[in-house]
This record gives C-alpha cells, structure tokens and sequence, in this order.
C-alpha cells in the first residue's frame, strides 16, 4: 500500500500524519510553526517534520493552510495568518525542492470537508456540504469528491447574509451568517442576554457556569445549560438555532446537496443543537423537497478531518487511486 504525509499548517503548531490509501493514519508528529520568522523558515521546519513520519513509500504531500494557495501551482494567492511574507509565497514548490516530494496544497477548510467527505460523517454521498462553527463560520463543498473551488479559489459560505439589519461582520458586511451563527456569536448572544435579563439573568445558569465573569461565558456553557434545563439558554440557543438555520437552509436550497455536516465547536452540543435546527429546516427554512433529499448530521473525524482530506488530495496529485 502507498501513502502520503498530510500536513496541517495551524497558528500554533504544524501537525503531520502519514496516511496510507485506505485513509488510515499509520504515524503522526508536530514541531512548533513559529510563524514570526517567515515562510522560508517555516517551510524548513515543515521539510524537517516529513522526514520524520514519512516511509518508504511515501508518494506525495497535502498541505491544508489557511489562506488561499492555488490549487494547481501552490502558491498563496492571499496571506496566511500571522505569517508575515505569505502572499505570493512559492509554498508547494518550495516544499517540493526541500523534500524531494511533490505537493499540494488547499484551504484548510476546504480540507476539512474534503476528509468528511472521503473518510467521515460525508462517505458515499454525492454532494457535501462541510460547515464549520467555531470562532467563525468556515466551509467547503465536495462535488462527486472534487472540492468546488468557485472561479477566483475563494467561497465564503460563512459570509452570507442571514439578516439584513444584524450584527456588522469582521468582513465588513452587516448580518453575516458567521457574526450571528458562530460559536463565537452564541457565546456573545447569550452574554448580552444575561446583562439584559438583570436580576433574572444573575439567577440564571449560564450565569453560574462561567462563575460571574461574562467574559468566560463560552458556546458549550451554554448548550449545556440548555441541556440542563435553564430557561434563558433555551431562549438563546434558540435564537441561534434560527440564524444557524436560515443561513443553513439558503445553501441547501441552492446547492441541493446530499448531506450537510456540521464541525467544529458548536457541533459538540450535539442533539440539543442538531434536532433544533433539522425541526426548522423541516418546517419552514429550506425548500421542502430540497431537505428531504438532504440530511444534517454531525462530523466524525474531530481534529483529524484536515489531515485525512490534505492526504486525500495528496493521493490525486500523485495519481494514484484510493
Ligand atoms: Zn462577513
């Protein structure tokens, strides 16, 4: 059996696996990014973690970065976080040049949903449509195992609209789906909630669980405060529900996908979360005969989705068949 060393470029670390054709991760390590000292130096300590976890027969390389790099040369078109000289950075051949190996590079979030298609929540389905809730709203969708990259490399499914008077969004829009449905937004939600409820807000649990200081007070508090029973994080997760499915329902209703999966730190509520919002896409936030040939589900591969769909795309460069 062939393999590849996957990558995933973080803010943190540089994480790397050697994933065989059956989608198996047969080794993994990490070294530190250390982003501050440029690209050049991070590509080495990137050359330096391959020889570490790659085998005799190790075919290719994937890379997942933020950014958007270009999917046939792996060059950055745009920068990568907190990596000063990314932007028009020669990543993947210089990767190439260092390892002997040849590479290929996309968005992580694209990556993501890619290995949720090949090896996760998404398996066997046509059309896959990845969202990720976390800090924002990220995304990617998996035709017929090909990621749809749009005409300039760029989609941002978290920056549709789901509100015309709401929250003004990073981006520089008014209402996005990510400034009203994110993790980070449920969190926020649910603080001003609790300012503006006063005494009955001080009482309430989401209160208690972040021990008085608002500031703490995260999206898992307060799915479990909903499970728990409190009545103002019932009324918060709601609302997040609704904006979570109005923006969910607008991209089933365009895109017709087979399967919609969830990720990230908000997908963690698991069904306190997931049955709220497939009961409004059943009632009256997606096109009828659209959902019911869809389906919602959670992800299942965590922290490892990026890693399994760069390796995935990693195969494909190197031609050869999984
Ligand atoms: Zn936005």
């Amino acid at each position: 059996m062939k393999d590849v060393v996957a990558i995933d470029l973080g803010g943190t670390n540089i994480r790397a696996a050697r994933v065989g054709q059956d989608g198996k991760i047969q080794a993994r390590d990490k070294i530190e990014t250390r982003a501050a000292e440029g690209f050049e130096k991070v590509v080495a300590r990137m050359a330096e973690l391959v020889g570490k976890v790659r085998g005799p027969q190790t075919c290719g390389i994937g890379l997942g970065t933020p950014g958007t790099p270009d999917p046939v040369t792996g060059v950055m078109h745009s920068a990568a976080v907190n990596i000063p000289d990314s932007a028009g950075f020669p990543l993947c051949p210089r990767l190439s040049e260092r390892t002997g190996l040849p590479a290929a590079a996309d968005n992580d979030a694209n990556l993501h949903a890619l290995g949720e298609s090949w090896q996760g929540a998404g398996r066997g389905e046509a059309v896959v449509l990845m969202l990720t809730l976390g800090t924002g709203i990220g995304g990617g969708l998996v035709i017929g195992g090909q990621v749809y990259h749009g005409v300039s490399n760029s989609t941002e499914i978290g920056h549709i609209c789901v509100d015309l008077n709401g929250r003004p969004c990073a981006c520089g829009c008014i209402g996005c789906f990510e400034a009203h449905a994110s993790a980070n937004a449920a969190a926020r939600d649910a603080r001003e909630a609790v300012q503006a409820a006063g005494k009955k807000g001080k009482e309430s649990l989401l209160y208690k669980k972040c021990g008085g200081d608002l500031e703490k007070l995260t999206a898992q508090a307060l799915c479990d405060a909903a499970r728990e029973g409190d009545t103002l994080a019932n009324l918060c997760l709601d609302r997040t529900c609704d904006y979570l499915a109005a923006g969910t329902g607008s991209l089933i209703n365009a895109l017709n996908p087979s399967c919609v999966i969830y990720g990230g730190g908000l997908a963690l509520a698991g069904p306190i979360l997931f049955d709220r919002v497939r009961a409004r896409l059943g009632k009256n936030r997606a096109y009828q005969p659209i959902w019911k040939a869809s389906k919602l589900v959670e992800a299942k591969l965590g922290d490892d989705a990026g890693l399994i769909g760069a390796a995935r795309l990693a195969f494909e460069k190197a031609g050869i068949p999984v």
